[in-house]
């Protein structure tokens, strides 16, 4: 597939063309159920949307059940954004439900295909983001992070996926998970690609309260492979990996030094903490944002013999397991009883994430990390939802911090399929976060 930099330089004819020639490519490809909907806004480049991604007139759903047939009223601060700089909305593309999950299997239109096996879960939950530009179904996609949901389907499908800094880019139009997590960002075929893209998407927007009021410029015009990095690895926190991820991590190494970075060997808490402190955090914030879909005002219903009916009949229908799962775990620790015991000591334990990764980028550019302890693995592999909870601690401390990171592949496993590992950096160095990934490309 052509790449997004390439892409900006075709003609209106070409890239209508390239259109057409994409949705040929998606029919044949229909198996990997990587797109829910082909849609097409404007005459730019064709850029896939995850389907939390509110586009004027288009059905926007979350992958749930709950909002099939609800159509976006607006654009989302980043749909205007792409259409601004010559870019097109095409296509939903297949999530988890409400963006809970690693495996993009709790969506209400099934499951996505691994591309590069079709035996494979993509990741999640933006797996179908991954899927789609892992195919050449799509130029570039955007997708969003809670908790890994735009690396952990990168590194699973090999491509590269990026979470700005929070605050970085609006959440307006952006259907929420757990707000004080979620970033939309950039899923592309390279790191140059997603320097593009991010460079479009991001920015200030007044509409959206947590947006970070400053301009630190853009960052694709600068981008620059020679200059050298301080790099943590952090070998205690690797050691729970597979042995791929391991072999990967270290051949990763070499390529800095080899680049001419120098590493220096940290250490981070055991991420035992950051799984208990995500799975509070954003299950008490998803339990939050969630409440609005009661039937009443947004998506299906399902009439009950009272008010009261109504709302439990039309959740209990319109949410998969996973969602109600959460919606009760959120519940129990906001309830009084427990609030001190579980969401105050999440809140606690967040801090100290952040003062650790502060601390640690008071002395170094960027931090080396695994974005998965395994590589894609296949369906029902992880069916126990702590199982799947547990996968992914590399990626949920760097939302707890609201740090960026990016992630890519940057070995090929015995079994064939692509390992990737993320760079962190400190928040608002996206600059030397896209620089440093220069070197692992
Ligand atoms: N797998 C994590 C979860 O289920 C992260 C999801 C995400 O980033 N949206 O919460």
């Amino acid at each position: 597939m052509i790449t997004l930099k390439e892409a900006l330089k075709l003609s209106k004819a070409e890239l209508a063309s390239l259109k057409e020639e994409l949705k040929a490519k998606i029919a044949a490809k229909a198996e990997l159920n990587a797109y829910v909907d082909i849609l097409n806004v404007g005459e730019g480049i064709p850029i896939a949307i995850k389907d939390n991604i509110q586009v004027s007139g288009w059905s926007v759903t979350s992958g749930s059940n709950i909002l099939k047939g609800y159509i976006a009223p607006y654009n989302a601060t980043v749909i205007e954004k792409l259409l601004a700089n010559g870019m097109s909305p095409f296509g939903r593309t297949n999530m988890d439900e409400f963006a809970m999950g690693s495996t993009t299997e709790s969506s209400c239109y099934g499951k996505t295909l691994n591309p590069l096996n079709h035996n494979c879960v993509p990741g999640g939950s933006s797996g179908g983001s991954a899927a789609a530009v892992a195919a050449g179904l799509a130029v570039a996609a955007l997708g969003s992070d809670t908790g890994g949901s735009i690396r952990q389907p990168a590194a699973f499908c090999g491509i590269v996926g990026m979470k700005p800094t929070y605050g970085r880019v609006s959440r307006y139009g952006l259907g929420a998970y757990a707000s004080s997590l979620d970033q939309i960002g950039p899923m592309t075929q390279n790191v140059e690609d997603a320097a593009i893209l991010y460079d479009i998407i991001q920015g200030y927007d007044p509409k959206d309260s947590t947006s970070a009021d400053r301009n630190d410029g853009t960052v694709s015009d600068k981008l620059d492979a020679n200059v050298k990095l301080k790099i943590a690895i952090v070998p205690d926190y690797v050691k729970d990996a597979s042995e791929e991820v391991r072999k990967a991590y270290a051949k990763a190494i070499e390529a800095l030094k080899n680049a001419g970075h120098t590493i220096v060997e940290k250490s981070l808490m055991d991420p035992k903490y950051d799984i208990s402190a995500y799975y509070i955090t954003a299950t008490a914030e998803a339990t939050t944002n969630l409440a609005r879909y009661d039937g009443i005002r947004y998506g299906n219903r399902v009439e009950g013999e009272n008010l009261k009916d109504t709302f439990l009949q039309t959740r209990s229908n319109g949410f998969g397991p996973e969602v109600q799962r959460r919606i009760m775990l959120g519940n129990f620790v906001l309830s009084s009883g427990y609030y001190d015991a579980y969401y105050v000591k999440a809140q606690k334990v967040r801090r100290l994430i952040q003062e650790e990764y502060n601390k640690i980028f008071e002395e170094v550019d960027l931090i080396l990390t695994p974005v998965a302890p395994r590589t894609a693995y296949e369906f029902g592999a992880l069916s126990d939802p702590l199982e799947m909870y547990l996968s992914d601690i590399y990626t949920i401390s760097v939302n707890l911090a609201g740090l960026p990171a990016i992630s890519l592949p940057v070995d090929t496993a015995e079994n064939g399929m692509p390992v990737g590992l993320q760079l962190i950096a400190a928040p608002y160095a996206e600059q030397t976060l896209f620089n440093g990934a220069l070197s692992l490309e």
